[in-house]
């Protein structure tokens, strides 16, 4: 007689519901990003998207700063609430002098754990991919990483963070809805800056690490700072000129970097350029490069591809220069030139440099 094999016992569905015990969680909280005495501009970027966000939840926003004691960490405790915190969690420690995942991780879990926030932002820098990571693995919560759009789902209260996802192909909002707090990381520039507002202050509450030096296994020997003053400063240039394969010849790139010079721009490109090693690899704009915030951008022999696109949208005002009438950039663009770049870009930078020179005259 053949038995039925008894049927494996069926996976517990993963609930979608917020367990009782992290109702508690409330407001929503940035890491300010403090290295070597100096804030990362995208702390402040953040602050400015969180207080949209607890204005939604009718919450507070706090700025967390970890630190040694001293000048650098007592400026960006008062700069978080310029930038918009109500208030700000302490913890001062000289183990917290340079940037080391332990005991970064135990002082935000410790926060955490304690303060229970609901959101916890953080700035897509190489310092808080490393340390959001380590944080979402220790909380056993969700991260959705590098998003372009945060907001507030209106029935569930829930963090909606949207980014990129099949290379960029379309766009996924991703919520946590069974875990606290909702993680989520940020690139810099992504988000505009908010106008700090010097009169602001509030409380500071300090907690402790309760961490020796032998509980750490990194050792940091020498700080020595990159040298090469030349790297391309794309996310926070006011006017970039980029070049696509447009351009159609390595010697046409002097074309963009001669406009950009007579600007005072930076410049740019788009990822094939790379590929074929016509510029290096820190002047990529898009998705897997640099996400740019001008004033202007001029993007000449750009077909405006979605991955591009994510990474330029942001400028204030777009040209685009493009022989194809039809290519996508002039969807988004605020300006076009149906045209040959290699024609129009050198007629530019004589215009502006004739226009510029008159300005200069004139006094
Ligand atoms: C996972 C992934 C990530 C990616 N990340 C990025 C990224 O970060 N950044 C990025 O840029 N791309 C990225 N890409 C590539 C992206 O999909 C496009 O292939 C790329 O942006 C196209 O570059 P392009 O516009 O220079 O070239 P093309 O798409 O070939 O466009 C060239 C344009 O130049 C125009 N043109 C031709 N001759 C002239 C002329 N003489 N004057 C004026 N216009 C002219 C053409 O009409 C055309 O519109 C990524 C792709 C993948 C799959």
């Amino acid at each position: 007689m053949s038995e039925t094999p008894a049927k494996p016992p069926a996976r517990a569905a993963k609930s979608k519901e917020l367990p009782e015990h992290l109702k508690a969680y409330r407001h929503v909280w940035v890491f300010i990003e403090l290295e070597h005495g100096r804030v990362h501009s995208v702390s402040w970027e953040l602050l400015g998207e969180a207080r949209k966000l607890a204005d939604t939840l009718k919450v507070d926003v706090a700025g967390v700063v970890l630190g040694p004691a001293g000048e650098g960490t007592d400026q960006a405790v008062a700069e978080a609430f310029h930038y918009g915190a109500d208030q700000v969690y302490l913890v001062e420690d000289p183990l917290l002098t340079n940037y080391r995942t332990d005991p970064f991780t135990k002082a935000l879990t410790d926060l955490v754990n304690t303060h229970k926030p609901e959101i916890l932002m953080l700035g897509a820098s190489t310092l808080g991919r490393d340390l959001a990571g380590a944080l979402a693995t220790t909380l056993a919560t969700g991260l959705t990483a590098d998003c372009t759009e945060l907001a507030i789902d209106g029935t569930s209260r829930a963090l909606a963070a949207t980014r990129p996802t099949f290379g960029g192909s379309l766009l996924c909002t991703i919520m946590t809805l069974a875990a606290r707090p909702q993680m989520a990381t940020v690139r810099p520039r992504v988000m505009s800056m908010p106008e700090p507002d010097r009169s602001r202050a509030g409380p500071v509450i300090r907690e402790r690490l309760d961490m020796v030096e032998e509980d750490i296994v990194t050792k940091v020997l020498d700080f020595i700072p990159d040298a090469d003053t030349n790297q391309a400063q794309l996310a926070f240039a006011d006017i970039v000129v980029a070049g696509g394969l447009g351009l159609q010849r390595p010697e046409n790139v002097q074309l963009v970097k001669d406009l950009a010079e007579v600007l005072g721009a930076e410049y740019g490109c788009s990822r094939p350029l790379i590929q074929k090693g016509w510029m290096t690899a820190d002047r990529q704009i898009g998705q897997t490069g640099k996400t740019i915030r001008p004033r202007l951008y001029i993007a000449a022999g750009i077909s405006g591809a979605i991955q591009h696109r994510v990474g330029s949208e942001g400028a204030d005002r777009i040209l685009a220069i493009n022989t194809d009438p039809n290519a996508p950039i002039f969807d988004f663009a605020h300006h076009g030139i149906v045209g040959d770049a290699l024609e129009i870009l050198p007629a530019l930078t004589e215009a502006f440099r004739a226009r510029l020179a008159v300005d200069r005259l004139a006094g």
